[in-house]
């Protein structure tokens, strides 16, 4: 069953059409592309499918399994839905008063861990993923770019997503720092996690292939696989460890398959579709 799905989903701004009519479903683990110009709609299509923008016309439906509290209190349904999805732009974002733990830290709180146990026990094992383990104690201006995104991408994952959105990730990296967000967006994807990714940069697709969205003016213009031409390996679907060492370019100092966390369990029978309010 598709993880989410938009039928006929419509977005206007006035009388700027942003989205028109679109039908996509995602399914879990699926590794995506949005491609198009600027303008195109790919950023209001990564907002309707994180549930931050309500569709002026059509549905998003989620499925709901595996959805469930992780922690106490007992989080409204909207934030039970929000916690499906994670978040990379091209900006940071990351609190500039926090250390890079307690940037990451807080993405638990919110979801409703407050235990430090819990915490740390979930923010170690991706700031290891992440390679950035050791400098849990700086602030975000001591870090790098490339690490700073890294420390964002943690974040993103610190309630362990089944959709990760990714706008724009490396518009603001060197090549190399790029290539490292890339190789850890595909192992998060290789581990059951949704991963869709908005990009100017089609080189990208070359070196990950996988299924490829191009809109214009708001309109689906093509949904297909891309692929690598015949005997070349894919990244994007090869196991992790050949993953790392099949990288053309970038050096990947972080990933560590076995110091990551597991992907959330499944509970076994719990409840199927939900036609979601997004938040105003
Ligand atoms: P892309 O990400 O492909 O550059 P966007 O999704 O940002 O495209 O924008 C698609 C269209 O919707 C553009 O014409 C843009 O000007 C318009 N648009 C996007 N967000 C808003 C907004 N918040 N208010 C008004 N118009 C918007």
């Amino acid at each position: 069953m598709a993880l989410i799905r938009l039928e006929h989903v419509s977005k206007s701004y006035g009388e700027r059409i942003a989205l028109s009519d679109l039908t996509l479903s995602f399914d879990p683990g699926e590794w995506v592309f949005v491609l198009g110009p600027s303008g195109a709609g790919k950023s209001t299509l990564l907002r309707v499918l994180a549930l931050a923008e309500r569709p002026t016309s059509g549905r998003v439906e989620v499925d709901a399994e595996g959805l469930h509290p992780t922690g106490s209190g007992s989080p409204t349904p909207g934030r039970l839905l929000r916690r499906l999805v994670g978040m990379l732009g091209q900006e940071f974002r990351l609190l500039t008063d926090r250390t890079v733990y307690e940037n990451v830290a807080l993405a638990c709180q919110i979801s409703g861990i407050w235990d430090r146990a819990a915490i740390r026990e979930r923010v170690n094992p991706l700031l290891d993923q992440m390679g950035i383990r050791g400098k849990e104690a700086l602030y975000p201006n001591d870090l790098s770019a490339g690490e700073k995104q890294r420390a964002a991408l943690a974040r993103a994952m610190a309630r362990h997503p089944k959709l990760l959105i990714a706008d724009e990730p490396t518009g603001n990296l060197d090549p190399a720092a790029a290539g490292q967000i890339f190789a850890l967006l595909n192992e998060i994807r290789l581990r059951g996690t949704l991963v869709l990714v908005a990009t100017h940069a089609e080189d990208w697709v070359r070196r990950y292939p996988g299924r490829v969205i191009r809109l214009e003016r708001g309109i689906l213009r093509s949904d297909s696989m891309e692929g690598a031409p015949a005997g070349v390996a894919t990244l994007a679907t090869a196991p992790p460890a050949a993953a790392q060492t099949a990288v053309p370019t970038p050096p990947v100092d972080a990933p560590s398959p076995a110091a990551a966390p597991p992907p959330e369990p499944m509970p076994p029978d719990e409840s199927t579709t939900v036609a979601t309010e997004p938040p105003q």
